[in-house]
């Protein structure tokens, strides 16, 4: 199935993008190159009207004043659809997403993972894969049953944990059985929340190592459960993007994806 969209772009407005190559010429040119012709920018966001208790060194300055800068910098440009996101957080102190609903209508569309567990969990426990499954899962749920789930269209990188390995995140999963996780799919399926491929999980790889992922697993299992599926680079930077829509191709094959399967987000 041909993927025309990519829903999880950062530039350089997310902090953790400095360093990469993020001027804007260097997607549009290379999403141009594989058909990519809808983007959704999601840099990482904290509303200023809920107190920051994850990493507020980090969200503080990345506020809703700053990632408006997006918008001029995309005024004049064609080509493309453009669609003003935000990669939101879970807030696991009031068990809910740190951004209200004032702030929530303002985006096009917002994604939320429910595994920066590097910044929502202590750290002490980052190895520790029954505390990992047991936020995990706490925060997929609170994340569907949000107070602004209706502006929430994709759990992004649902249970990929930063810097865990390959490996690792085999794992973790191991200790999660089929009805755990069907649990909280069918929660996002019912809300039309879509579960997220994100394209980190696959960059510079092949296509055997693609195929072997344990997050496959995860695939399939969301697809079973009715999930609508949106497609996301995750890019910090255009390094690799080139490979984003054939490896999202790839992988959509796998599955058996057709359009139905897609978000109506993507449409
Ligand atoms: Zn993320
Ligand atoms: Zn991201």
């Amino acid at each position: 199935m041909k993927i025309d969209h990519d829903f999880h772009i950062h530039t350089a407005l997310s902090i953790c993008a400095n360093g990469h190559d993020t001027a804007l010429e260097g997607y549009f040119e290379r999403a141009k190159a594989t058909g990519i012709t809808k983007l959704g920018f999601a840099n990482h966001f904290w509303d200023s009207n809920i107190p920051c208790t994850v990493c507020p060194e980090f969200y503080l300055p990345q506020n809703f004043e700053h990632l408006s800068k997006l918008l001029c910098e995309l005024d004049g440009v064609d080509g493309f659809e453009f669609y003003f996101g935000c990669e939101g957080e879970y807030d696991p102190v009031r068990r809910d997403v740190g951004i209200s609903e004032e702030i929530a209508e303002k985006f096009d569309y917002i994604i939320v993972p429910n595994s920066h567990t590097h910044m929502t969990l202590d750290g002490a426990y980052y190895d520790d894969l029954s505390r990992q499954k047991e936020i995990l899962l706490q925060a997929f749920g609170d994340i569907v049953n949000s107070k602004v789930s209706k502006y929430i269209k994709a759990i992004a990188h649902p249970f990929e944990v930063v810097g865990y390995s390959v490996e690792k995140h085999r794992e973790l999963y191991d200790t999660i059985t089929d009805d755990e996780f069907c649990r909280v799919f069918d929660m996002a399926a019912e809300r039309g929340i879509a579960y997220e491929i994100n394209f980190d999980m696959m960059m510079w790889k092949t296509r055997d190592e693609v195929a072997a992922l344990p997050t496959v697993r995860l695939y399939r299992l969301a697809k079973e459960c009715g999930c609508k599926f949106i497609f996301g680079s995750d890019a910090h930077g255009y390094e690799g993007y080139r490979d984003y829509a054939p490896a999202c191709e790839f992988m959509a094959d796998l599955l058996g994806l057709k359009e139905d399967d897609i978000s109506a987000l993507a449409k």
